[in-house]
């Protein structure tokens, strides 16, 4: 089974309504539009919603299009097994130790090439300007390509200290892309040489105006958290992401768990609805982190949709924020982390780890707290959950600094600056 299908986006946002967080962006975007008005530009990733890319696509999408360019998202489809094996991809390119058996590669590589023929059989049709190919899991199917200029590599991962084999498997795929585009500056330095010239830092960004994004009333955030089972009055902290070991939920629990010792109203959220199709570890995951919280009434941990509702996921997730006191994220590996950038700007102090994206967005003891290890973290909560004074200064810097560096707006002007470039 191979499939690629288009996800239709209905969003009711023009980049007009931006113009209030910065002008000036706002005004180099309408300059930079006119010489792309009617380029044809294929997205396409491996789910249409869950996790942070598909999170991007919605906004950059629509944007893309209420701005004049023909931007369409097509996401991929197959077996469970090919999502497994481009499941240890994703965490071998993040460093994991080992190798793809030979099956693997074979599952990955003839999936891939079955994409190719439907892709070929779209591009046919729609004649794109421009393909950008959104992480591992599609990479290989431009094989085929020769225009080589259009074709645009988005990793959105870690790749900090990525498995030197995985690099040198992927390597005949991504010489045949134009441009690669990197979520930070270190990760440019581990690709092959020939790669780094072609590669651009574009740093992620959240849509100020999606329904996640917006403030939502401290009041109603409680009301919703004490209908899903929470304590109103008593104080929260949250880990919001993907049960996923890289993000290590169980070290959540572990801060949490210390930290209660001191604050024993201390109640703990562990988001991560499980509906991305191109993550098949999650279960697993989550498996471990049920068996160690039975019998700690305090602690919440939300997987499924159906525990939220009658709830959307936006709703739900905007909610865990503004009603949480701190936010915690003890990722292992980051290539940016929006559940970060959302959370700073809900005006929340965070405790993140001492991971790649989290150190992107977080300067230690100014907008939030780099905790490199569980002990500091946890007295980290325990002063923030305590000290009211400095949890709202941490938390008004840390909406900042979003303000300043991660919106929308920002984002695109820096994708259509690459687009321009490759037409
Ligand atoms: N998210 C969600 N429901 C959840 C947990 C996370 O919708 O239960 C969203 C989260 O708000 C964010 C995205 O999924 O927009 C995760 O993006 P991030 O870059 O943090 O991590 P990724 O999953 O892409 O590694």
């Amino acid at each position: 089974m191979a499939q690629l299908s288009e996800r239709k986006i209905n969003y009711k946002h023009k980049i007009k309504d931006y113009r209030g967080f910065d002008p000036v962006v706002n005004r180099s975007i309408q300059k930079q539009k006119t010489a792309l008005k009617g380029k044809v530009i294929i997205h396409i990733n491996s789910t249409p919603e869950g996790g942070g890319v598909a999170e991007l696509l919605v906004s950059q999408v629509a944007l893309e299009q209420s701005l004049g360019l023909n931007s369409h998202w097509f996401y991929v489809e197959a077996s469970s097994e090919f999502f497994r094996v481009t499941k240890k991809i994703h965490n071998l390119l993040q460093g994991m130790r080992g190798q793809l058996t030979r099956l693997e590669q074979k599952i990955y590589l003839d999936t891939n090439r079955k994409f190719a023929e439907l892709l070929a059989r779209v591009a046919g049709h729609l004649k794109p300007d421009i393909i950008v190919i959104h992480d591992p899991q599609p990479l290989p199917i431009i094989d085929s390509f020769s225009e080589k200029s259009k074709l645009i590599l988005r990793l959105h991962i870690d790749l900090s200290e990525p498995n030197q084999w995985m690099i040198n498997f992927l390597k005949p795929y991504l010489v045949n892309y134009g441009r690669v585009i990197v979520s930070g500056q270190d990760f440019v330095s581990v690709l092959p040489k020939y790669i780094r010239r072609r590669t651009t830092v574009i740093l992620p960004a959240i849509d100020p105006l999606s329904e996640k994004n917006l403030p939502m009333g401290r009041q109603r955030a409680e009301q919703i958290m004490k209908k899903l089972g929470l304590h109103p009055s008593r104080p929260c902290v949250s880990q919001v992401s993907r049960f996923d070991p890289w993000k290590d939920p169980s070290g959540a629990l572990d801060v949490y768990l210390l930290a209660k010792k001191e604050l024993p109203d201390l109640q703990l959220v562990l988001a991560g609805i499980i509906h991305a199709k191109d993550d098949p570890q999650a279960w697993s995951v989550l498996e471990k982190v049920r068996r160690r919280v039975q019998g700690h009434p305090g602690i919440f941990l939300f997987w499924d949709q159906g525990q939220i509702r009658p709830y959307s996921i936006d709703t739900f997730i905007s909610a865990v924020f503004t009603a949480s006191s701190v936010i915690i994220q003890r990722s292992i590996k980051e290539g940016f982390g929006l559940t970060i950038t959302e959370a700073m700007w809900k005006a929340k102090p965070i405790i993140g780890n001492n991971a790649h994206g989290v150190r992107l967005q977080i300067q230690d003891g100014k907008n939030g707290i780099i905790a490199a290890n569980r002990s500091k973290a946890a007295q980290a909560l325990i002063k923030l959950v305590k000290n009211t004074k400095l949890n709202r200064r941490i938390g008004r810097a840390a909406q900042a600094s979003v303000r300043k560096n991660f919106l929308l707006p920002r984002f695109i002007l820096d994708n259509l600056r690459v687009y321009k470039k490759l037409t």
